[in-house]
């Protein structure tokens, strides 16, 4: 199984402030990200979601929120097709040097654990931060960073140079 190993927050739907967090009930999608992911899909892999939610642990947010915005995002891209296959998430503070947080490669890991076919050659990860990316060099996976080393605020995941490499790689 080859397998999209996509962020959440900033790269398919819109990030906030950490304290924000707390009054988002319904996800709102980045420009284009339905899209690639209606591609990445249509192209063969599965795609799974791993994500940092530090403001869990940090107090912003219960566990509970984390998983509602969820189910609301997975509803959502069901109706245009999308089928996540799976979603790891650090709940844990940045102060608890736990072994998931990204750039750590826990998430990835137990992943590889649930779904023993994963084959790590054909899959790649993709990002908005520099943890995402660093994640990929960890991982020996290819890595494609979205506005990385700039603010991502100011872009979208349809207009980046990361995007054309994705769609050229699939
Ligand atoms: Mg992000
Ligand atoms: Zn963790």
């Amino acid at each position: 199984m080859k397998v999209a190993f996509f962020d959440r927050d900033g790269t398919i739907i819109e990030d906030y402030a950490d304290h924000e967090w707390t009054h988002v009930t319904f996800p709102v999608f980045m420009d284009g990200a339905i899209p690639v992911l209606k591609e990445v899909n249509r192209k063969g892999y599965a795609i799974i979601i791993i994500t940092n939610q530090y403001i869990i642990g940090e107090g912003h947010i219960t566990v509970d929120q984390y998983h509602d915005i969820n189910r609301q995002m997975a509803k959502d891209l069901k109706r245009h097709g999308v089928i996540i296959h799976d979603i790891y998430y650090c709940p844990h503070a940045r102060t608890g040097n736990c072994s998931c947080i990204k750039p750590k490669t826990g998430m990835i890991e137990k992943a590889l654990n649930t779904h023993p076919g994963i084959d790590l050659t054909e899959s790649f990860m993709i990002g908005d931060s520099a943890a995402d990316v660093e994640l990929a060099i960890n991982m020996n996976i290819r890595g494609f960073g979205i506005g990385v080393g700039s603010d991502y605020r100011y872009g979208n995941i349809r207009e980046l140079a990361a995007i054309k490499d994705l769609i050229a790689y699939l």
